[in-house]
């Protein structure tokens, strides 16, 4: 003889939590079924009581829905939130579509910030940082930095326009202009007060080693000599670095003491601050001695209260550097999350100074050249901010490197533009067919099947233009009437499933251009003749959604 099974406490209060669970999901309507796959599916060990449990769990849903129609919803959330509160947070979590929530933020509003060098214009990995942070920044009721990062005047030297277009497009694609813009090139001096300060405070000094002495010494933990150097010494070395008749680039840099004995040779006495020569686009000469970006961003996050970064875990020895600094100046450092490479397959091999470089050589038109991943190449090919956000939001912040089709933006974007996109014809490769019999001379058509657009009218004389692969077979007009394969109108109603194609009773000469990869493809055809502004994104049928361009139709996707 066996014994009925029974749940010991555990159990039974797992089974209780998931029918309050499940009914709050439900607005009171919780089902046994789905209580029961649920317990299923994360305690394997439970399967064989299953005829045992069964009716344990029916009892508890119906006592919890008992208990949400009588005492309310919120009553069901405060038993949850007493007992199981991290059943509550799944659900909460589900309703944030993809952004995890921020760590130890507590009552503060965030303060993020997104800090792009101004060295070109913003591509298709820089909407990830804007699309994040923004988010976060509008939705926390927090502040959003717009920080141009612009202290490489040697590598990476700023390109003047790019303030303006990343301004402009910052606000495009977050749907909000920035709370705060912050120029590192107009903040100089407080650069130079914080590394006066590290100087003074014994945790800088003025490194004269070559890079390559410098390399022996970082691998054999070893004090450079320069690392002995007194206060006074430090002092006018620094000078000498800030004068123009004193040291030149490379012959000193600013070092921070952090330990030549740290155990990642990146964090050991890392350079802060550097000479460079070439005038800076925005401040010309003034300057001498400019910070690295690890000294500047460090300063200027701690400044402006960021009290979160979000950050490619390839970064992870920045935050380590910047923390021994932070450190230093008694300093609470930000929050930090990581997020993995995000790979579009189709935007792998694009590197601003490459594009820089084909664009002067006239291989691309410009940076809105359709090919390229800019972002200003993404709007003008009809993607919108918002697919781009729903596509960053959706991936969300894994620290796992992902590799994502383009064809998943291009599915956000339909969403996006097919209930304004008004129908259109574009016929390729025209012919155009004698029509015989009855049929009207003018027609009304839907310009989109959902929404209340005005109609397309078509006049319709003797002929009308079908693409060539449609002829010579019984076909039928969309919209329009059956004929056979010489024009002759059969019917005007559909009698049977023959082809249904496009056609248009006349139209407009148009090149329709496709950027494909590192390829423009051109088809000519005749387009239905209509009076949509530049800009407007159509759907042509059969081919899929274009822009209207001065030039003819540029192809956004199918
Ligand atoms: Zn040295």
């Amino acid at each position: 003889m066996t014994m009925a099974w029974e749940p010991d406490e555990e159990i039974s209060s797992l089974i209780r939590h998931l029918a309050l669970q499940n009914s709050l999901q439900y607005d009171g309507k919780g089902q046994a079924g789905s209580v029961i796959s649920r317990i299923m599916g994360s305690r394997e060990d439970l399967r064989k009581f299953g005829k045992d449990i069964a009716p344990i769990v029916a009892r508890e849903v119906s006592s919890a829905n008992q208990l949400a129609n009588s005492n309310g919803l919120d009553f069901i959330r405060e038993i949850l939130e007493d007992e199981a509160p991290h059943m509550l947070e799944k659900k909460e979590h589900k309703r944030r579509e993809g952004l995890p929530e921020l760590p130890n933020l507590g009552n503060k509003k965030p303060i993020l910030r997104f800090a792009p060098n101004p060295n070109g214009p913003l591509s298709f990995g820089h909407s990830r940082g804007l699309v994040i942070n923004g988010e976060y920044a509008k939705e926390l009721g927090g502040e959003l930095i717009l920080r141009f990062d612009d202290t490489d005047t040697t590598v990476k030297p700023p390109m003047l326009e790019a303030y303006e277009s990343i301004s402009k497009q910052q606000a495009e694609l977050c749907g909000f202009p920035a709370h705060r813009i912050v120029i590192a090139s107009e903040r100089m001096d407080v650069y130079h007060e914080y590394a006066r300060k590290a100087i003074e405070t014994n945790f800088a000094y003025v490194c004269k080693c070559s890079g390559d002495e410098f390399r022996e010494f970082r691998l054999s933990k070893t004090n450079c000599p320069c690392r002995g150097n007194d206060l006074s010494e430090n002092i006018s070395l620094w000078e000498a670095m800030n004068d123009e008749n004193g040291l030149n680039p490379g012959d000193a840099v600013l070092r921070m003491k952090t330990g030549m004995d740290q155990k990642n040779p990146a964090l050991r006495d890392w350079p802060a601050a550097r000479i460079q020569v070439n005038p800076h686009p925005r401040v010309g000469n003034k300057w001498r001695v400019w910070p690295l970006l690890d000294f500047q961003s460090a300063i200027e996050d701690h400044l402006q209260g960021v009290t979160h970064i979000i950050r490619g875990k390839d970064l992870m020895y920045s935050t380590r550097k910047q923390k021994l600094l932070y450190e230093h100046f008694g300093w609470q450092y930000p929050e930090t999350i990581y997020w993995g490479r995000v790979k579009v397959h189709e935007f792998g091999s694009f590197s601003t100074s490459q594009m820089k470089q084909d664009i002067a050589d006239g291989i691309f038109e410009g940076w809105s050249d359709p090919r390229l991943p800019t972002l200003s190449a993404l709007f003008r090919r009809g993607i919108r901010p918002e697919s781009l956000r729903s596509f960053w939001i959706e991936l969300g912040l894994t620290q796992k490197d992902i590799a994502v089709p383009l064809s998943t933006l291009y599915s956000h974007n339909t969403k996006c533009i097919e209930p304004e996109a008004p129908r259109l014809a574009f016929v390729r490769d025209p012919v155009s067919v004698n029509l015989q019999g009855e049929y009207p001379s003018l027609l009304e058509i839907s310009a989109h099947p959902e929404t209340e657009m005005p109609p397309r009218t078509f006049r319709i004389d003797d002929e009308v233009l079908i693409e060539k692969e449609d002829s010579g077979k019984p076909i039928r007009l969309k919209d329009f009437c059956d004929i056979n394969e010489n024009g002759l109108v059969q019917s005007i109603n559909k009698t049977d499933d023959r082809p249904i194609v496009h056609w248009i009773p006349s139209g407009i000469a148009t090149t329709l251009t496709i950027a494909d990869g590192k390829d423009i493809i051109e088809i000519e055809g005749m387009l239905e003749e209509h009076d949509y502004e530049i800009g407007t994104i159509v759907q042509l049928e059969r081919v899929g959604y274009a822009v209207v361009e001065k030039s003819g139709l540029l192809m956004v996707h199918d």
